[in-house]
């Protein structure tokens, strides 16, 4: 198989070449930035498989990075991890709403980054248009948007239409982080007045409502929810 390209954005020498050392390692093909006018060029150029991005960066910052990475069509669709360091939660809420796909929060350990790495590749090679119908089936639960029915443990088990949303939405991509108002947007529409309770008790209903495969549905601390399968 091809070498897979990972351009990293990041402006600590000492991380980036970290990085760099360990992906080499493990049969990747990495490039590295230091700023985000070169992040940009370099993604534009490239066209690589998976960009880590450092959010804190000198001139261009992280979020506009990524921003100006979705807009582009030729860079539209390649998966974005974001790095952060602890405390910046505002910051990973604004990236993910501008379309990055993940993020992990500095220091991270080599193995962490690398499992990352390969859950997003795989998650990216995996269309979710096109598989509209199609019933979802995990540990004990089994989801049918067709039919809007979900079976807990292969009983019946009665959602409202928000709850079914949310948890459709959420299910569909095991493993993505979404916030509050990505859950808003999904479940009922652009337009809605978002307040986190509205979604948190929505959570609530739905955990309950799945008894103990409720756990599915994990809590983001400070940043949303995601679905967990695992
Ligand atoms: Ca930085």
């Amino acid at each position: 198989m091809k070498a897979r390209k990972i351009l990293i954005i990041e402006d600590e020498e000492d991380i980036l070449a970290l990085i760099h050392y360990n992906l080499t390692r493990e049969g990747y093909q990495p490039t590295g930035a230091m700023t985000g006018e070169e992040g940009l060029a370099a993604a534009r150029n490239q066209r690589p498989d998976l960009i880590l991005l450092d959010l804190m960066l000198p001139g261009i910052d992280g979020i506009e990075v990524c921003r100006r990475l979705r807009a582009a069509p030729e860079t539209a669709d390649v998966p974005i991890i974001m790095l952060t360091a602890k405390g910046e939660e505002a910051d990973i809420i604004r990236g993910l709403e501008v379309g990055a796909d993940d993020y992990m929060t500095k220091p991270f350990g080599s193995h962490v980054l690398l499992a990352r790495i390969k859950s997003v590749l795989r998650r990216a090679g995996r269309s979710v248009e096109g598989e509209q119908e199609k019933p979802l089936e995990f540990t004990g639960l089994m989801i049918h948007p067709g039919r809007n029915e979900v079976l807990v443990d292969g009983a019946a088990t009665e959602l409202t239409f928000s709850e079914f949303k949310l948890l459709y939405f959420l299910a569909r991509r095991p493993g993505w982080v979404f916030t509050r108002s990505q859950i808003v947007d999904a479940v009922h529409g652009q337009d809605y007045p978002v307040t986190d309770r509205s979604v948190d008790v929505l959570v609530v209903g739905l955990r309950k409502k799945l008894g103990k495969r409720g756990r599915v549905i994990e809590t983001v601390r400070g940043i949303g929810y995601r679905f967990s399968d695992s």
